[in-house]
């Protein structure tokens, strides 16, 4: 459960911490501020997929189904600094397809929590696999970290990928570069 007192209190000693003045008029509500913000931020602590991927319509269709360039914004757990990207997500439903939007839910509950890259991409495709239950679920995320690009070896705009394979994706290495392809591709 989200405590903002903590949150708050966290905050002025931070700010003590690094050597400025918290009462000064630009800081004195920052710890109200960064409380609030981390509501939204880390919304989707305590969360589940489930829901989300429970709603679904059936079909005969057993093809790809491909969504890509699923925004997203999530905060690394090792530094607590942004990284940002797209998800994009393939499956092979056995007889029932999720809410396009709903896959685009999934990465935001996933997202909004402390996170490394390569758990968000994997507890995905897990959640997929576990309700949607499809032949195979491949997810692949691109995206740039902020304690990349502003500190340490300050390489910016390097990009992490990261994939998952679950199902029938795990060890068919062409229906692996099949969805690469499509998910790659502008
Ligand atoms: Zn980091």
């Amino acid at each position: 459960m989200l405590d903002e007192s903590k949150i708050q209190a966290a905050v002025r000693l931070f700010l003590e911490g690094i050597g400025e003045d918290a009462q000064r008029e630009g800081l004195r509500e920052t710890p109200e501020r960064v409380a609030r913000m981390c509501r939204e931020l880390f919304a989707g602590m305590g969360q589940s997929a489930e829901p989300h991927l429970r709603k679904t319509f059936s079909t005969e269709n057993s093809g790809l189904v491909v969504e890509k360039n699923i925004r997203f914004y999530s905060l690394c757990e090792h530094h607590l600094m942004p990284f940002w990207g797209h998800a994009h997500i393939a499956y092979l439903p056995d007889g029932k397809v999720a809410g396009l939007s709903k896959l685009a839910r999934t990465v935001e509950v996933y997202a909004r929590r402390p996170q490394i890259q390569e758990n968000l991409c994997w507890q995905i495709m897990n959640a997929m696999m576990e309700t949607l239950r499809p032949r195979g679920v491949m997810v692949v995320i691109e995206a740039e970290h902020m304690c990349m690009s502003m500190r340490g070896i300050k390489k910016d705009s390097s990009k992490t990928i990261t994939t998952a394979l679950g199902g029938c994706f795990e060890d068919d290495y062409a229906l692996q570069s099949m969805a690469l392809k499509s998910l790659l591709t502008e």
